[in-house]
């Protein structure tokens, strides 16, 4: 590694704008700290994937002003439940019993991509410049006093310096890969198919909420309702090859299994994505500082993987700020500590129980669950504790408690 010392330190280089390095980015831009956020791809990337946002998560973007936007382009979901499709018997879950502890007792159900575009709007018009597009991070080096990456911009290789670097470059991170950091865990042996479709499933299915996990005879799937679309989402055939699984004839045949005599559906998004459960060895190496996908991987059943990678970069941003104030950069261990323990403890065991819940086929356990949760839904303290631990409340709390 070359001598960085008479490098230019004075700014956080973020690679990657999807979620978690954009939220990190405003929140330190806010406190007057320079960034350069690097973006792989020539825009604000357009997949919908996540579509739940937690009461937490949405109480935190409010901070920094985006809340509002999102649930003016979302739609936020009061209820949610799990029924058994043919049957209608169920268990609903009431977020309202949630309404003194946050400003946003529901799901809000609003693709990711509209957080990415509205933050990076924002980020252009507060410190321009900040965000480079068609940058791709090669490769990064560090030494006592800053970081350097080498970066592809516009197809010519050039070097940045800064003073700490924010890796929010998703799951098959360069960043994490440089540190030659293990990334153990586990790829589920079946991928998940998700649909966008204006279809008013609501006109036609009674009693629907905004989100709903069905167990029919033979699968499973689920049925998240945003602005303008439902998402419904299952797992295809563990054979099945990735054309096929989302092949129109296909996904028009999962979609008579739900409503027949009705189609063909006009179907606006279909991708087929492998599911993963992987938790990077540590999180922060010196200068470098993971956060998100490229720290952690689960299963999006109960929808966490956006979310806790949200919370990672407010609790990884307040510390930089307090350690680019002068604060002991220990602090940064402390960040790594507790959204580790978040990662471990908290949202990969409870997205593993809820995929593997989802996915039962046995009618018997099926209906015990459901018992179980119609017990916990009429007992008013149950219910609250079951609500907090699955919309990351809990979560967030135990991890900022660690010291
Ligand atoms: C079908 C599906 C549904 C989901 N639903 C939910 C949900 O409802 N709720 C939830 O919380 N989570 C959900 N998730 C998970 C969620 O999508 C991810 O956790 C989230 O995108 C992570 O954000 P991130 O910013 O860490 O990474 P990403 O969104 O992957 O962003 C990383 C960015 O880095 C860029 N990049 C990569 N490499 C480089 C490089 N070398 N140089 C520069 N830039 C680079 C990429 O182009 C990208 O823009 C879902 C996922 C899927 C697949």
């Amino acid at each position: 590694m070359g001598d960085l010392s008479d490098l230019n330190h004075d700014r956080v280089i973020i690679v990657g704008a999807g979620p978690v390095g954009l939220v990190a980015a405003l929140r330190l831009v806010r406190a007057g700290i320079p960034v350069v956020v690097l973006e792989a791809a020539g825009e604000p990337h357009a997949e919908p994937r996540a579509s739940t946002f937690h009461p937490p998560t949405v109480d935190l973007l409010d901070e920094l002003g985006l809340g509002a936007r999102l649930v003016e382009l979302g739609r936020p979901a009061r209820t949610w439940q799990y029924c058994m499709f043919e049957t209608g018997e169920r268990a609903i879950f009431d977020l309202s019993v949630l309404e003194n502890e946050t400003n946003h007792p529901y799901r809000l159900q609003c693709e990711q991509l509209h957080l990415v575009k509205e933050a990076a709007k924002m980020l252009d018009a507060e410190l321009s410049g900040a965000l480079i597009f068609n940058a791709k991070a090669l490769r990064v080096r560090q030494d006592e006093d800053g970081v350097a990456v080498d970066v592809e911009i516009e197809g010519t290789e050039t070097t940045l310096q800064g003073r700490w670097l924010i890796g929010a470059d998703g799951a098959s991170s360069v960043v994490r890969k440089h540190l030659g950091l293990g990334f153990e865990g586990e790829t589920y042996p079946t991928a998940s198919v998700a649909i966008g479709t204006p279809f008013a499933f609501e006109k036609h299915i009674p009693d629907l909420c905004g989100v709903n996990y069905f167990w029919a005879d033979g699968w499973s799937f689920s049925m998240f309702q945003t602005k303008d679309m439902w998402r419904v989402g299952y797992s295809p055939p563990p054979d099945m090859n990735a054309v096929a699984a989302v092949a129109d004839d296909e996904i028009q045949m999962r979609l008579a299994h739900i409503l027949p005599s009705i189609g063909p559906f006009e179907i606006i998004t279909a991708r087929l994505y492998s599911v993963h459960r992987r938790l990077v060895e540590k999180m922060r190496v010196g200068r470098m500082l993971l956060a998100g996908d490229a720290a952690h991987l689960n299963s999006p059943s109960g929808g966490f993987g956006m979310n806790g990678g949200v919370h990672d970069a407010f609790n990884l941003a307040d510390k930089l700020i307090k350690v680019w104030g002068g604060g002991d950069d220990t602090l940064l261990d402390l960040y790594a500590r507790q959204r580790h323990y978040a990662a471990s403890a908290d949202i990969q065991k409870t997205s593993d129980a809820n995929h593997k819940r989802h996915r039962e086929k046995d009618h018997g356990r099926r209906l015990e669950t459901l018992k179980a949760m119609q017990e916990t839904i009429s007992d008013e303290k149950a219910v609250h504790n079951f609500l907090r631990e699955s919309s990351l409340m809990n979560s967030l709390e135990r991890a900022n408690a660690l010291t």
